[in-house]
């Protein structure tokens, strides 16, 4: 095959990831710099748009709230592995980035006097816990898609310059400076450098390695591959959200918003089991309490259906007025993939694979930071990360519902203001390094080149049901052990994997296999993780260390990928100490 052709492009800021974190930070960066987007899929396509149920922000719409509760439900909520001053910043700044979407046009759902409509989500109280609140606030069950739209047109305004269906291979670096990356055109095929004075990957969560999940195809954590391939870590990986509502035997998610407006669980005897589980708030406990408490309830029988495998989620009793103007979208998900009228029946439901707590680790200015434990966070310098892909840490263990969507507006935001102001104080670009993007080049043109050893999607398969039977919702030393050789058989199979298509133009066989790539790499540090972390707190729940134990390890993980591809761990302490108020410490949960 001839020389494939390198194009190299000059930006400010570059960002990877076109999603509400990435749209939000270059809406940001572009008011002072120039910005570019790069994004596997057209950005209104990014997961954001799948967003159901709401973004949390204390505005007190409908009855009193307060940033300090909606601080506190964070902290108990991440099983008090968040960072307090990243929460703290975080539940501060939530009515800000709110009122900016209304403002920019966003069409929120409203309340009688006009104000943004907020419901009821999982975890949020307030009083410290003693009554659910209503704290999120919707577009119907449709945010992120109300969301997504309303950035994309503000960026589109702002001039900023997208690179829609290129897809980011690997991130360049010349000595301790972050200098852009190296994508190729899926449509067109060729190479291309970003050289960039800023960089940030916004390219969200990981959880399509599970194989029943929520996510969008393009959840394939490709930032995190190629973060730990650069040699910097990746934090906390072992925590990944199960959320409790997804439709049985396709995963599609259900929102919390359902349960919300007062829908709510029951087994195969009619009994609303979630009682038993959370005395206090019932259905609306965290997601990892609810999915547990599912997976519980089937392993002693009493799931529905012929297998007793999903319980059924019940929301007729709301009325159909409040269900078509409210969730006009679940019940069509409803409808279309479990085919059954949520208007008069129950739907059919199991945990699904859902949401990544861990990423990149960043600071509360979204710079990625290098260090472990008794060293500073010391950040990397022209290297960002924000939304799913980061780890701020401002979910811990677990992340309560509309969290994300809030999480995404606030480090975005500040990620795009640093880097503008980054790119500002550099009066040129740091070179790039020499032969950039060697790797990435090599990587692509020996799939071109190659022949087909073994394929892709046979090694795909293995890898989502093996991750989802032996690191899925209960996980033990056995089934961790068992995972960690699976991974390395699958790893040995990658290297001779091959593809047929040797097309340049829309070659999704060579998209999918370097998809694959990454999300093997990143698996060895879940999987590491979950093996090290010999206890159960929030997402992470191990049959055979069923208490959380803060002596040992209440900190979080750091997974290094050394030469040779296996995983180094390091671990960092949890910062404690809020920017204002009282410390959260750790104390047993009652729900
Ligand atoms: C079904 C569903 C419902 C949800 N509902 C809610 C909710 O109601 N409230 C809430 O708070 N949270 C919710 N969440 C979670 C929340 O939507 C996500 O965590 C959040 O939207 C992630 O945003 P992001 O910008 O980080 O990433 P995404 O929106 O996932 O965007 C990632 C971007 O990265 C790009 N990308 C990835 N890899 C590459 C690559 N190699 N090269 C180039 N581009 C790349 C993609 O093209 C995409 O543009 C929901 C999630 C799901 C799946």
């Amino acid at each position: 095959m001839a020389d494939i052709s390198v194009t190299i492009h000059k930006h400010d800021v570059v960002i990877v990831g076109a999603g509400g974190a990435g749209l939000r930070a270059a809406l940001e960066a572009s008011k002072g710099v120039n910005t570019a987007v790069i994004s596997e899929v057209f950005p209104t396509r990014s997961h954001t748009v799948a967003a159901q149920g709401g973004v949390a922000a204390s505005l007190s719409n409908v009855e009193p709230d307060d940033w300090v509760w909606h601080m506190f439900d964070t902290i108990k909520g991440s099983d008090y592995l968040g960072d307090q001053d990243a929460i703290e910043f975080m539940c501060r700044m939530a009515p800000e980035v709110v009122i900016e979407l209304e403002h920019m046009g966003m069409p929120f759902s409203r309340l009688q006097n006009g104000k943004i409509f907020q419901r009821r989500f999982g975890g949020h109280t307030k009083d410290f816990g003693k009554e659910a609140v209503q704290r999120t606030c919707a577009a119907a069950d449709r945010t992120g898609h109300a969301m997504l739209h309303t950035l994309y047109e503000q960026c589109v305004k702002n001039q900023v310059v997208f690179y829609n269906e290129f897809y980011a291979l690997e991130l360049l670096k010349n000595e301790d400076h972050v200098v852009g990356v190296l994508a190729w055109d899926i449509a067109n095929g060729g190479f291309h450098i970003f050289h960039a004075k800023a960089t940030m990957f916004a390219t969200g969560g990981y959880v399509r390695v599970y194989k029943t999940n929520s996510n969008a195809h393009i959840n394939t954590g490709d930032g995190l591959a190629l973060t730990l391939r650069a040699g910097f870590p990746v934090e906390d990986l072992e925590f990944v959200q199960f959320h409790p509502t997804g439709i049985y035997g396709v995963g599609n998610l259900i929102t919390e918003g359902v349960r919300g407006e007062g829908g709510y669980l029951l087994n195969k005897d009619g009994e609303r089991f979630m009682k038993r589980y959370a005395p206090t708030v019932w259905d609306l406990a965290s997601r990892d309490v609810v999915s547990r408490a599912m997976a519980e309830e089937m392993r002693q029988g009493r799931g529905c259906g012929p297998e007793g495998d999903h319980m059924l989620l019940k929301l007729d009793h709301i009325g159909a007025g409040i269900i078509h103007e409210r969730l006009p979208g679940i019940w069509e998900l409803a409808y279309v993939f479990a085919h059954v009228d949520c208007t008069k029946e129950p739907i059919p439901v199991t945990p699904t694979a859902h949401y990544s707590m861990g990423g990149i680790p960043t600071n509360l200015s979204a710079e990625v930071v290098l260090g472990g434990m008794d060293k500073p966070e010391e950040p990397v310098k022209g290297f960002y990360a924000a939304g799913e892909a980061a780890c701020a840490s401002v979910h811990g263990a677990n992340r309560l519902g509309s969290n994300s969507l809030l999480d995404i507006m606030v480090f975005g935001k500040v990620g795009g203001q640093h880097m503008a102001q980054f790119a500002q104080s550099l009066p040129e670009h740091v070179p790039l390094p020499e032969n950039p993007g060697k790797r990435g080049i090599e990587e692509v043109t020996s799939l071109l080149n190659g022949t087909a050893g073994e394929t892709m999607g046979a090694v795909w398969d293995e890898l989502k049901e093996s991750m989802e039977a032996n690191c899925g919702v209960f996980r033990t030393e056995e089934t961790l052990a068992k995972q960690r050789a699976v991974l390395q058989k699958l790893c040995d199979r990658y290297k001779k994997v091959g593809i047929a298509d040797k097309g340049l133009a829309f070659n999704l066989d060579l998209i999918e296999t370097l998809e694959l790539g990454h999300m093997l790499d990143y698996s060895k540090a879940i999987v590491e993780g979950a093996l090290a972390r010999q206890e159960s707190r929030g997402a992470h729940y191990r049959d055979d260390y069923p208490k959380r134990d803060d002596e040992k390890w209440h900190k979080h993980s750091l997974a290094y990928m050394e030469e040779d591809g296996s995983i180094r761990l390091d671990y960092k302490p949890v910062r404690m100490k809020p920017l204002t108020v009282p410390t959260f410490e750790p104390k047993e949960r009652v729900y």
